[in-house]
């Protein structure tokens, strides 16, 4: 299936079939009517949106004119307190990607673009200055940056089993965070399974952005081989997900919060891993995040009927954003 490119000189994405196929299988039972729009928008990047995050420790005054000439807005502004003040993000209504700012030896970018359904799971989590914090799967970088410019943890752990990407995730952070602050943030290469065991009640909020199915790129994979093996895979996704959990769970104190996010539409790898725990875990319980939801329901369209502790964020022409699955668990 071939789409048409209207930007000059690039090369054509090209769905794979064999993923589109499954999803269409999976998505019609578990979403009816609703996955045949939210399909039309995976699968035509042209309509795809990229959110615009400022870089709050490399200001620039001429970078937000420049934004606001194109027709980009601030994002979640209001006076609640999901909405940190220090956290700029800017959007449009229109597509098209903002060109991306190089790396320059010395010189802190000015900003992250990225899909702003991910800055839910960030808000989600809530982070307060002197917080101590892990972010169990970190790489590339794009929410561990984030939370930096809600607030300044006390310990901030950065962790991102895979090699390679791990290294991207230093890189991401060498690029926007400042030296002092620099040496709050400790980055490991370990799994991520382990890290409960290894630091017992050592947080007060943790992140698991999970590895998942990441519904917006397997539709376009390039190789069909290993796109059907994946989806073989695929199936073994929601086992490594509640063992993330689990060791979240170690890791936080009691009192502490955690949020699950994936970008997929599985409930599979969704609401199922979440009830799984909260039916496993006696020393969890759900936490309700609705108002943020509502705080922000301005510029995403969500899922309805899901319960308070969680959200699904449904991608929609003018309001490409997600697909993006938060939820938010306490321990006791
Ligand atoms: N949070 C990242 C961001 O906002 O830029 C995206 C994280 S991505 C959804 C999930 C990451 O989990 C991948 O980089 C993957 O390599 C990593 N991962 C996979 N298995 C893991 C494990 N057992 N422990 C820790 N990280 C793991």
């Amino acid at each position: 299936l071939k789409l048409e490119n209207k930007t000059k000189g690039k090369p054509q994405k090209q769905i794979c079939q064999v993923v589109l196929d499954h999803f269409e299988k999976q998505y019609t039972t578990e979403l009816g009517h609703t996955w045949t729009s939210v399909r039309d928008v995976l699968t035509y990047p042209l309509c795809w949106q990229y959110a615009i995050l400022l870089n709050k420790f490399s200001q620039s005054s001429e970078l937000e004119n420049t934004l606001g000439v194109k027709g980009y807005h601030p994002a979640f502004q209001g006076p609640l307190p999901y909405l940190p003040a220090l956290l700029k993000c800017y959007i449009r209504r229109t597509p098209g990607r903002f060109p991306a700012q190089k790396h320059q030896a010395g010189k802190l970018k000015e900003y992250y673009l990225l899909n702003a359904a991910s800055l839910l799971p960030v808000l989600a989590l809530e982070v307060k200055d002197g917080e101590d914090v892990l972010d169990l799967c970190a790489a590339p970088g794009g929410k561990s940056i984030a939370i930096l410019q809600c607030a300044y943890p006390g310990q901030f752990h950065c962790n991102e089993y895979d090699d390679l990407r791990s290294r991207w995730l230093k890189q991401t952070i060498e690029s926007f965070i400042p030296y002092p602050l620099i040496n709050l943030i400790t980055v490991s290469k370990l799994d991520g399974r382990q890290i409960g065991d290894l630091k017992p009640e050592l947080y007060e909020k943790v992140l698991v952005d999970a590895p998942c199915s990441n519904d917006r790129s397997w539709l376009f994979s390039s190789d069909i081989q290993q796109a059907t093996l994946r989806l073989m895979q695929r199936k073994e996704l929601p086992s490594l997900q509640f063992q993330l959990l689990r060791s979240a769970i170690k890791a936080l104190r009691p009192g502490g919060s955690l949020v699950y996010s994936t970008c997929t539409l599985s409930r599979a790898e969704n609401s199922d891993v979440i009830n799984l725990i909260l039916n496993s875990c006696s020393n969890v319980m759900p936490v309700d995040i609705s108002e943020m939801a509502r705080a922000v329901s301005q510029e995403f369209t969500f899922l309805s009927g899901m319960q308070q502790h969680e959200l699904l964020v449904l991608p929609e022409k003018g309001r490409a954003w997600g697909p993006m699955y938060v939820a938010k668990l306490k321990k006791m």
